[in-house]
C-alpha cells in the first residue's frame, strides 16, 4: 500500500471508529480498536506490540487524524513518555510486560516527577525508596502529575542515595498506581476541572523487577523521559491535531472576519509561526528515529511551542473579545489553560537556560550543589 492509500484507509477507518462520547471507558475502546487496526505504536517495533513501520506511515496517519478529535488525552503520558522511556532503557521483560498494553490502552500511565519542592530543579526530589526484603519501599509526596486519577501505573523517581550528590542517588521504577498506599488526590485548575494530582506514597512496595535502570542512576533514565516530554508536547503526541485546537491558525481563520488586513497579518503569522514549529518537529523526529539525538534542540522545539500557545490565546482574545474567557465559551478551556504551557514540561525560562548553556554555549548557570552530597543540602529552605 502507497502512503496516499494508507492515508485515505487511515481516514476511512477514522471516520467510522472515532466515538462521540467522551470519558475513560470511550476512550480504552477506541485504543484497543486503534491497535487491532494497526494504527496504535506505528513506529514502535512488533515484538512489542507496535506496527513496526516508519516515520512516513505515522505522518501519514497523523495527517489522516488532524480532522478528529480522538479521546486519546489519558494515554498522552504513556504514548509519549512513559513507553518511549520503558522502549529507551527498559528491560526485555519490562516492555513484554507493559508496552502492548500501554498501547491497547488497558493501562494508562503517569510520569511521578514532581515534587512540592522540586520542579524546576527535579534532582532534589525528597521521596526515599529504601532497599528491602525482595524490592523497595517508597515514602513520599508528588504533585502535578497528569492524568494519575486514571492512571494504572507510573514513572517514578525516587531517591535511592543521600549520601551522593543529587543528581547521582536517583532511581526509577515502574509503580503500580492502584497498590496498597498509594493516595490520589485531584487538583483543581483554572477550568474548574481537575487534569493534575498531588499523589501520596506511604510505604509503598515495588518490587526490584520494576526498577528502570540501575539502582542510583535515576537521573539519567530521567533524562531520556524529559527528552521524549518536550518532543512529544511539542509535537503534540495524543492529541488529534488541530481540530482539538480552538485557538490555531485553521479555527480563528473560520471564527472571525478576514475582511480586516490587520485581521490577515496576525493570522498570517500564527500560520507562520505555527507552520515552522511543525516543520522543526517533524525534522527532531525523524533524526531521533535515526539515532541522532536532539539534545536542547527539543527543549527549543518547546519553547517555542509554549511561546505560540500564549501568542494564539492572546490574539484569540484580541480578535473575539472579552467573551471568548467567559464561562462556556468554546475558547475558554484553551485560553485558560495557555498558561500550563509555558510550565509543564519545563518552564520558558529553563528551557532559556539549556538552550543557553547547550546550543549557543553561553556561560552555564553556576552549580553550587553539583558535589555536595544531597544530605548536606539545604532543602525547602
Ligand atoms: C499542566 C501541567 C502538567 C504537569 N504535569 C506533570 C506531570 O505529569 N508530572 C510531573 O512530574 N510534573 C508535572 N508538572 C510539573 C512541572 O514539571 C513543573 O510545574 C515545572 O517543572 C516547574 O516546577 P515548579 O512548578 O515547582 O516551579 P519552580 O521550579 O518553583 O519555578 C518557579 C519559577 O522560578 C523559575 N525558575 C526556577 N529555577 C530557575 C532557574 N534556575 N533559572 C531561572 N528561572 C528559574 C521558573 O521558571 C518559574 O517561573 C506539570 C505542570 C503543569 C503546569
Amino acid at each position: 500500500m502507497d502512503l496516499a492509500e494508507y492515508r485515505s484507509a487511515a481516514r476511512a477507518w477514522l471516520a467510522g471508529n472515532t466515538p462521540a462520547a467522551d470519558g475513560v471507558d470511550a476512550a480504552k475502546t477506541f485504543m484497543a480498536r486503534l491497535h487491532d487496526a494497526g494504527y496504535s505504536g506505528i513506529t514502535w517495533p512488533a515484538e512489542w506490540g507496535g506496527q513496526g513501520l516508519t516515520q512516513a506511515e505515522e505522518r501519514a496517519f497523523a495527517a489522516a487524524a488532524r480532522d478528529f478529535s480522538l479521546p486519546t488525552y489519558v494515554f498522552s503520558i504513556g504514548l509519549g513518555m512513559c513507553g518511549p522511556t520503558l522502549l529507551d532503557r527498559g528491560t526485555p521483560e519490562q516492555k513484554g510486560r507493559f508496552l502492548r498494553k500501554l498501547l491497547r490502552g488497558e493501562e494508562i500511565w503517569c510520569q511521578l516527577f514532581s515534587e512540592p519542592g522540586a520542579g524546576s530543579d527535579v534532582a532534589g526530589l525528597q521521596t526515599r525508596a529504601e532497599q528491602v526484603e525482595g524490592g523497595w519501599l517508597v515514602n513520599g509526596q508528588k504533585v502535578w502529575t497528569s492524568v494519575a486519577q486514571h492512571a494504572d501505573r507510573g514513572l517514578l523517581l525516587t531517591r535511592t542515595n543521600a549520601d551522593a550528590p543529587k543528581h547521582k542517588g536517583l532511581t526509577m521504577f515502574v509503580v503500580d498506581m492502584r497498590g496498597p498506599g498509594v493516595t490520589v488526590r485531584p487538583l483543581r485548575d483554572m477550568t474548574g476541572r481537575a487534569h493534575f494530582n498531588e499523589i501520596f506514597f506511604d510505604d509503598v512496595h515495588i518490587p526490584d523487577e520494576n526498577r528502570v535502570g540501575a539502582v542510583d542512576e535515576g537521573w539519567s533514565v530521567a533524562v531520556t523521559t524529559l527528552l521524549h516530554e518536550r518532543l512529544s508536547i511539542s509535537s503534540g503526541v495524543g492529541m488529534s491535531g488541530q481540530r482539538d485546537n480552538p485557538t490555531s491558525f485553521e479555527a480563528l481563520s473560520s471564527a472571525v472576519d478576514t475582511g480586516d488586513p490587520l485581521v490577515r497579518d496576525q493570522l498570517v503569522e500564527l500560520y507562520l509561526r505555527s507552520r515552522a514549529l511543525a516543520l522543526f518537529n517533524q525534522r527532531l523526529s525523524q533524526e531521533t528515529k535515526a539515532g541522532i539525538f536532539p539534545g536542547a534542540r527539543g527543549s527549543a522545539a518547546k519553547l517555542l511551542l509554549a511561546e505560540l500557545t500564549t501568542f494564539s490565546a492572546d490574539l484569540a482574545v484580541s480578535l473575539i473579545g472579552p467573551e471568548a474567557v467567559a464561562d462556556g465559551h468554546p475558547l475558554a478551556d484553551a485560553i485558560a489553560l495557555a498558561p500550563a504551557m509555558s510550565l509543564g514540561g519545563g518552564t520558558n525560562e529553563i528551557m532559556r537556560n539549556i538552550i543557553g548553556d547547550r546550543v549557543l554555549n553561553l556561560p552555564p548557570e553556576p552549580r553550587v550543589d553539583k558535589n555536595v552530597p544531597f544530605k548536606d543540602l539545604k532543602v525547602n529552605s
